[in-house]
């Protein structure tokens, strides 16, 4: 650490995580707050599946970082980090002096993973990072609102996004144009929802029977092309737009840092979310991987906010830091394309109309803090 006056936490990226320890450190005596970040503001994965649904406004779903930093008293630089130099103790950032930091703080979420799949980049959408998908989902919308725009819409990823988001786009493009005129299939190299018990699957192979959505599982996508999706057992499935929301990619500057990683490339930290080789740099949300590694999933961002936010004070002012143990099962509220939902946790499985209302205050009143 620096010598008396004020220690510079740097914050990189305005995740799910940092939008916590922003407010958590606002005004704490001997800290200047610095957030860095690419995009001023930042969406709510929670609600998202709503606003592709048509359900909220996407002002409702984002939280506004400029904001958030005057209101908590932080500065803000909006930049997009490029690297550590921690012989020095600064964040590079691309177009910009290095930022000096006493501690930083690294909560920038995921890279796109396309590479896998063969002609993914040129023709197909990534939905991961959520943050730059509804401007690539509104062009999708205008395009398939016109008499030979897209009908077909492939969705690959069985996880709960990708049956949520394939779902929610199609209540959308039914609700704003006619109801026959589109097809809807999904794409997964094992079961659908895996991590999920048989019960809530039986219920979605349901929904998804119903809604004349073609499902295919265990079937693993080799290729894509303008035509559609090649599987690997050489089956073609024809489409218009393919939307790919499989495993995400850690940010490639992660392995100029010298941090440690793990064999994916994340961020290793311990249990107190810092480095496992620096003990001046944590790290928290899916870039990070965990001792136990954990779901990358918004909830268990929004969760170590507080433990994120605690141990970078304690760090700062030299005391013991503690250790964070996130649930190993959380309940997972997935959305049906309109206000209804079905709960998951463990072998527990609830669906209904309340559901929904129960996950929408769970949002707004999660969103509201950052208001
Ligand atoms: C369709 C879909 C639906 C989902 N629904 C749910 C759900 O209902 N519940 C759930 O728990 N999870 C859900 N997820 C998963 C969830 O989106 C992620 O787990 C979550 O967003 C991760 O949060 P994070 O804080 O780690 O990162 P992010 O939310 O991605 O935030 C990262 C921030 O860092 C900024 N940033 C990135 N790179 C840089 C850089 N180099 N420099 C500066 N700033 C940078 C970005 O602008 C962004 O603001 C969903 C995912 C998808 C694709």
């Amino acid at each position: 650490m620096s010598g008396p006056g004020p220690k510079d936490v740097v914050l990189v990226g305005g995740g799910h995580a940092h939008v916590h320890v922003l407010r958590a450190l606002r005004a704490e005596p001997g800290v200047r707050v610095t957030l860095v970040t690419r995009d001023l503001v930042t969406p709510y994965s929670g609600m998202l599946p709503g606003v592709i649904a048509g359900l909220y406004a996407p002002v409702q779903a984002h939280i506004d970082l400029a904001h958030l930093a005057v209101a908590t008293g932080a500065q803000l630089l909006h930049a997009e980090a490029i690297g550590l130099d921690r012989a020095n103790k600064r964040v590079m950032v691309a177009d910009g002096a290095p930022i000096p930091y006493d501690v930083a703080s690294i909560n920038v979420g995921i890279a796109p993973a396309l590479a896998p799949i063969a002609g993914a980049a040129e023709h197909a959408i990534a939905v991961k990072p959520i943050g730059s998908f509804l401007d690539k989902f509104d062009i999708l919308l205008a395009r398939a609102g016109r008499p030979y725009g897209p009908r077909r819409i492939v969705v690959i990823g069985g996880g709960a996004g990708g049956v949520e988001l394939l779902l929610s786009i199609r209540s959308r493009l039914m609700a704003q144009a006619c109801a026959t005129a589109f097809s809807f299939a999904l794409i997964t190299d094992g079961e659908i929802l895996a991590t999920h018990n048989p019960r809530v699957r039986a219920a979605f192979r349901q929904i998804f029977a119903a809604r004349n959505i073609v499902t295919y599982e265990h079937a693993r996508a080799r290729a894509i092309t303008a035509d559609g999706v090649e599987l690997q057992n050489g089956e073609i499935i024809a489409a218009d737009a393919v939307l790919v929301t499989t495993d995400a990619a850690a940010p490639s500057w992660f392995s100029s840092t010298g941090l440690a990683l793990n064999v994916e490339g994340f961020l290793a930290v311990n249990a107190m979310l810092q480095s496992a080789n620096d003990p001046d740099v944590f790290a928290a949300g899916d870039c990070a991987a965990l001792p136990s590694p954990r779901e990358k999933a918004g909830v268990y961002a929004v969760r170590a906010g507080p433990a994120l936010a605690a141990n970078l004070r304690r760090h700062v002012h030299g005391e013991p830091l503690q250790a964070w143990r996130p649930q190993r099962r959380h309940l997972a509220l997935i959305s049906t394309g309109e206000r209804y939902a079905i709960g998951s946790r463990g072998v527990f499985k609830v669906e209904g109309a309340w559901v929904w209302t129960l996950k929408d205050w769970i949002d707004r009143r999660w969103m509201q803090q950052y208001r």
